[in-house]
């Protein structure tokens, strides 16, 4: 029998928030109401991973989406493109920001800072030293099931899906996203990757020897050459897959813990991907990823009930998770079952909830209450005219979605001039509400309670506040080091219910 049954009636976790009688009337209104945790852990309405009851799986996701007003995006035009930062401030502005945040750098190491130590700085560049080498097309290395002399695997689409699902996990992904690539979808391939140096802002556009276009053409194989990845205009899916960040190297952030916590993923996701590659060319089907972002993971993550939207259009929240938490994508030519979005009440709490706001050293994350369908301008007048008059105005945001819309220009302007990596502080993201840890029962209950209601949404985010949960205080960053953590500084038990995890 369960050790929770008969132990924490509705009354007692509510009480033990401290809402009493006037609350608990609030609460009983809740649809559907729980019982006990054993309720939470039940998991029958999933078709992928098994999740609590409180993930709902929904037709829409909470975020709306216009389709006939989103289009594909050219993601040259992102802030990770220098061109564009310097669009907006100017070129020797840039550089000189970027130049702050190298003196800051070398005066922070020889004064011992906190978060900026030596040790800080070989856990940095030792997480990013050790990438798998990826391809568009895979590495080939494997024999196909023709060189076996065999045929390929053929299976149906769920067993296609159970066995996919297996070997992703098992090569280094925690969790699976699945969408058929139609015609909604496709809209989700960017024209071009992310990412154009400075040098291009007088000379727009760079030539796709430096960003390939992405293409579909009418063949069975992607490929790519020096010009353009092409994916094949046949039936096709996209996958969404999750590798996880630690949590408590965020909570350090800003520094070079954090730094190496959000690196991490990508040299994970650079063998997780790579090896998938492989496992399907050896059953007879290819995985094409390579240009990043392809798709958005972001946006995958969301329509494939990863993840919901946040008051942060850059971070997208898991129910499982939380805020930090890496979401990587691929296209697939093998038969799968598609997963739908969810609804586990986080975009619906962002609405209520200003933790990230507030923490925010560069004013770039929106207040407002209510999110909205046109893209939010940036604060800084840019000082250069468009990079292309055909864009829409900001360039950095693709339209097509109700969301709470972030200033990319602030936000990366701060991050270029931070001593740390130059690539973002991240205290929003690790001070958020969600970035709380799976083991602690209390945050089940409050999960499971805010997917229900918002009623208690502003209790929520100020007991939050209250515990100190989020951003450890500068003086005690350093305490990373003491910490008896798992393997990579995360759980990959979280989504997992067989083999006694
Ligand atoms: S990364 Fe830093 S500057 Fe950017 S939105 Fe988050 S807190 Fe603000
Ligand atoms: S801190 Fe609050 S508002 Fe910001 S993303 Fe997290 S839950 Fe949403």
């Amino acid at each position: 029998m369960s050790k929770f049954h008969s132990v924490v009636s509705r009354r007692d976790f509510m009480k033990g928030l401290g809402i009493t009688s006037a609350g608990v009337g609030g609460a009983a209104l809740m649809p559907p109401t729980f019982n006990d945790l054993d309720d939470m852990a039940s998991s029958n309405e999933s078709v992928s991973a098994k999740r609590a009851w409180w993930v709902k799986q929904v037709d829409e996701p909470t975020a709306e989406i216009d389709w006939d007003i989103m289009k594909r995006y050219d993601a040259r035009f992102t802030t990770h493109s220098d061109a564009v930062l310097a669009r907006y401030v100017g070129a020797e502005k840039l550089a000189s920001i970027v130049a702050e945040g190298a003196q800051g750098r070398q005066e922070a190491i020889l004064a011992n800072d906190p978060g900026y130590q030596l040790r800080d700085w070989a856990l940095y560049e030792s997480a990013a030293s050790a990438y798998a080498t990826m391809s568009w097309d895979g590495i080939k290395k494997v024999k196909t099931p023709e060189q076996r002399g065999v045929p390929k695997w053929t299976g149906t689409p769920e067993e296609n899906t159970r066995i996919f699902r297996a070997a992703l996990v098992f090569l280094g992904a925690t969790d699976v996203g699945i969408n058929e690539l139609d015609e909604h979808h496709k809209k989700l391939v960017c024209t071009h990757p992310q990412s154009v140096s400075a040098s291009y802002l007088t000379k727009w556009p760079p030539p796709d020897t430096v960003n390939k276009r992405i293409v579909f053409e009418d063949i069975q194989e992607g490929y790519k050459t020096d010009e353009k990845y092409v994916i094949p205009s046949k039936p096709l899916w996209a996958v969404t897959f999750t590798i996880p960040m630690s949590k408590d190297a965020w909570r350090t952030a800003p520094g070079l813990v954090s730094a190496a916590g959000n690196q991490s993923r990508y040299r994970l996701r650079s063998q997780t991907i790579t090896c998938i590659q492989e496992f399907l060319r050896a059953i007879g089907y290819q995985a094409l990823d390579e240009a990043y972002p392809t798709i958005p993971a972001g946006a995958g993550a969301v329509l494939t009930g990863l993840a919901e939207c946040s008051r942060n259009s850059e971070v997208h929240i898991s129910p499982e998770y939380g805020s930090c938490h890496g979401y990587f994508d691929l296209i697939t030519d093998l038969p799968l079952v598609p997963t739908k979005p969810v609804d586990a009440g986080i975009f619906r709490f962002c609405h209520d909830c200003q933790k990230c706001v507030q923490i925010c050293p560069a004013d770039s994350l929106p207040s407002e209450k209510e999110p909205s369908w046109q893209p939010t301008k940036s604060s800084i007048s840019p000082v250069h005219p468009p990079l292309d008059p055909n864009m829409p105005d900001p360039e950095f945001h693709n339209p097509g979605k109700k969301i709470f819309w972030k200033d990319n220009v602030t936000c990366n302007l701060f991050g270029k001039g931070q001593i740390g990596t130059g690539s973002g502080c991240k205290m929003c993201q690790a001070h958020c509400t969600f970035n709380v840890n799976a083991g602690a029962i209390v945050h089940q209950f409050v999960k499971a309670t805010l997917s229900t209601t918002s009623v208690f949404n502003g209790l929520f985010w100020r007991a939050d506040n209250t515990f100190g949960y989020g951003l450890k205080p500068e003086e005690d960053r350093e305490d990373w080091w003491n910490q008896s953590l798992p393997a990579y500084g995360f759980s990959t038990t979280v989504a997992a219910r067989d083999g006694g995890h």
